[in-house]
């Protein structure tokens, strides 16, 4: 008999089920979709059916490092706790924080957020999903009062109309996509709108692509909006007026209507009104949490939904509780701990800058590689390197970040560890281990709380296992009512974690989840109903000027995720974009000189990089847009993070990392 483990892909939001299974007498294991995962009904992309050939250990980190050396764990946890408790007195707890990651899973997650803003008592704790997918955070709280994704998959299935803004679906969450374009072959007269400024793989299959300006979303939609209430609509966008008309016609007319949106929307300086200037027509048409229609985010990582659950961001408690006194007071007794962060702590970007600025003593990154994926790596990466103490857990010994680091200890990776995820329609699902530990690594959940014990912090991290914890976390989303809000898991409280199948929150009987909220017109604000948030558009932070004539769009490519580590290992994914390429619209190639396959250097306001340029006449011209994957560890060591600047959305904090003004030179062009 095959041996089987149902799991979860370890990449994208959308959250694949996958079966992993080998042979009793067979060393190789095989991975293949879950046909009865909701998410992906067997499906799966070109990235989770390789998985099994990203299983190798080369270049993993087996054994806990004190600098170069090779320690046991004893000593290198010693020395994080007695790093950070000393950092912790002589400055206060404001002086440390923990950078983590979506990747994490939620077990992890909650033990982070525990112990930082539980026991340590400061907010310091953020993850790259605030690159990610902060915007959508907020403007969700604004609108629902609560992080609330109101629909789910299915109405991608049933809608008769799905708007895609800001989304390269088609490569950066594929099997959605298929998901679409199934429902599209089954229903003809189903319409794909497309709204990008680029002509992506995505837009080849749209009935209409509205090829906006960059950083023009909000206008689109605040004039789509007028025309719902019949007002007259000011909609400048750089694209034709017949297709705007278009666009809004079908809107209009269309009552099962989906709008996706993702990092297009979300990486921006007005990611936030973005949001909510789309979440304002579904508002103004009533079509939200009803079968086929919503406004739909897809967020870009595994966890990042569950990260958002249990506190991984700043300025969010634990549970989708704020700082407000009696959340504070609630968790406090929830946790016994008189130590809890009473204010939020510092946001991704401001963290960096807080430890360029030695106002972080000691730094904990885990399970991320913020030296290549924050906005302005080149500062960030110096910061790191002049931190007087940094902690990185990793699967990989010598990632950008790691080299950087202190100490580094081992962790374990996907297919190793276990735990939950949540993906982009609220659904839970296990991750479930299939391979030996290798050498000495642990989980990140274990690995936190030795550190928090030997801080004194004892009985409160005394887990056995990731179940406790997950079930720790269950009776923390229904204490003293808090439950009555969106994130309850009361009905998972108890429940036999290890056959725990799919299911979306909340979940306030057993086995029973919630396919879609606000069907019945109550939201999470204090009144019960949902608030139009007034969206005046704003241009992006940082404008071309003669200098730096070109904007600079960034994105993932189909075959690789963020920096390589995993999908680096993967020869057909390689195959697909074997080094990272600037694609330029003709037109600027003869005005800047530039040859097709020729290098050039591009360079921003601090800092410059090599490329090799591709023609490509679906980029708009005098626009550009180059892939974040590469780094110092790829043979490109093209890390284009360096290139952008840290402009934030003031509401959610999230990096400008789609508009970066640059200036392109050919190195070798004719
Ligand atoms: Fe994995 Fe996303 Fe592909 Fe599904 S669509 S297999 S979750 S990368």
């Amino acid at each position: 008999m095959p041996e089987i483990v149902r799991t979860t892909c370890p990449y994208c939001g959308v959250g694949c089920g996958v079966i992993a299974a080998r042979l009793d007498d067979s060393a190789q294991w095989v991975v293949r979709g879950d046909p009865e995962h909701p998410a992906n009904f067997g499906r799966l992309c070109v990235k989770g059916s390789s998985l099994a050939e990203t299983l190798d250990l080369d270049g993993r980190l087996l054994h806990p490092m004190i600098g170069e050396q090779t320690v046991a764990w004893e000593p290198a946890l010693d020395l994080v706790a007695e790093k950070f408790t000393a950092a912790i007195a002589e400055h206060g707890p404001d002086s440390v924080a923990f950078y983590v990651s979506g990747q994490l899973l939620t077990e992890d997650y909650y033990v982070a957020n525990k112990l930082m803003k539980g026991f340590i008592g400061s907010g310091n704790i953020d993850t790259n999903s605030r690159l990610c997918m902060s915007s959508t955070v907020a403007g969700h709280v604004r609108a629902f009062g609560s992080d609330t994704v109101p629909g789910c998959y299915e109405d991608l299935d049933l809608a008769d109309l799905v708007v895609l803004v800001g989304s390269n679906t088609a490569w950066c969450h594929p099997v959605a996509f298929q998901r679409i374009l199934a429902a599209k072959a089954r229903r003809p007269d189903m319409r794909i709108v497309v709204v990008d400024p680029r002509r992506t793989a995505t837009a080849e299959c749209a009935d209409l692509h509205l090829a906006i300006r960059p950083g023009t979303d909000a206008i689109l939609f605040n004039g789509l909006l007028a025309h719902l209430r019949g007002e007259e609509a000011q909609v400048e966008v750089g694209v034709p007026l017949e297709q705007i008309v278009q666009f809004f016609s079908w809107f209009a007319e269309t009552e099962k209507t989906v709008t996706v949106w993702s990092q297009g929307i979300n990486q921006s300086s007005s990611g936030t009104d973005k949001v909510d200037a789309i979440i304002n027509c579904h508002l103004q048409t009533g079509r939200i949490g009803r079968p086929g229609m919503g406004p739909f985010s897809l967020t870009g990582q595994p966890n990042a939904m569950g990260g958002r659950e249990v506190g991984g961001l700043a300025n969010m408690l634990a549970a989708h509780m704020g700082f407000d006194e009696a959340n504070v007071d609630r968790v406090g007794r929830f946790w016994a701990s008189e130590r809890v962060a009473a204010k939020p702590g510092l946001k991704a970007v401001d963290m960096f800058k807080a430890v360029a600025e030695s106002k972080i003593k000691a730094l904990w990154v885990m399970c991320t590689n913020p030296a290549v994926s924050m906005p302005e790596a080149d500062l960030v990466r110096a910061a790191i390197a002049a931190c007087p103490f940094v902690v990185v857990s990793e699967c990989e010994a010598d990632t950008d970040t790691a080299r950087l680091a202190h100490v580094r200890l081992p962790a374990l990776t996907w297919g190793e560890k276990e735990g939950t995820v949540t993906n982009s329609e609220r659904r839970i699902s296990r991750q479930r281990p299939f391979l030996p530990t290798p050498g000495e690594a642990k989980g990140d959940w274990w690995i936190m709380a030795q550190v928090a014990q030997r801080m004194g912090f004892g009985e409160a991290f005394a887990w056995t296992d990731t179940g406790a914890i997950f079930d720790e976390f269950c009776r923390l989303t229904a204490f003293e009512n808090h439950g009555a809000r969106d994130l309850d898991l009361s009905g998972l409280v108890g429940a036999d974690y290890e056959s725990i199948e799919p299911i979306q929150w909340p979940v306030r009987e057993p086995g029973k989840g919630t396919a879609r909220l606000f069907a019945d017109g109550r939201f999470y604000h204090p009144d019960g109903k949902a608030r139009m948030v007034d969206t005046p558009p704003r241009p992006p932070a940082r404008a071309t000027d003669e200098a730096f004539p070109l904007i600079l769009n960034t994105g993932r490519m189909r075959d690789q995720w963020h920096t390589m580590t995993r999908t680096g290992r993967a020869a057909r994914l390689a195959a697909h974009a074997p080094e990272p390429v600037l694609q330029v619209h003709p037109r600027d190639a003869i005005r800047f000189r530039l040859a097709d396959g020729g290098l050039a250097k591009v360079s921003g306001r601090r800092a410059s990089v090599v490329l090799r340029i591709a023609f490509d006449n679906g980029q708009r011209p005098g626009e550009v847009f180059a892939p974040i994957h590469w780094n110092d560890r790829t043979s490109s060591g093209a890390v284009v993070g360096t290139l952008i600047d840290a402009a934030t959305d003031p509401v959610s904090g999230q990096p400008e990392l789609k508009q970066a003004p640059v200036m392109v030179e050919p190195l070798d062009a004719a």
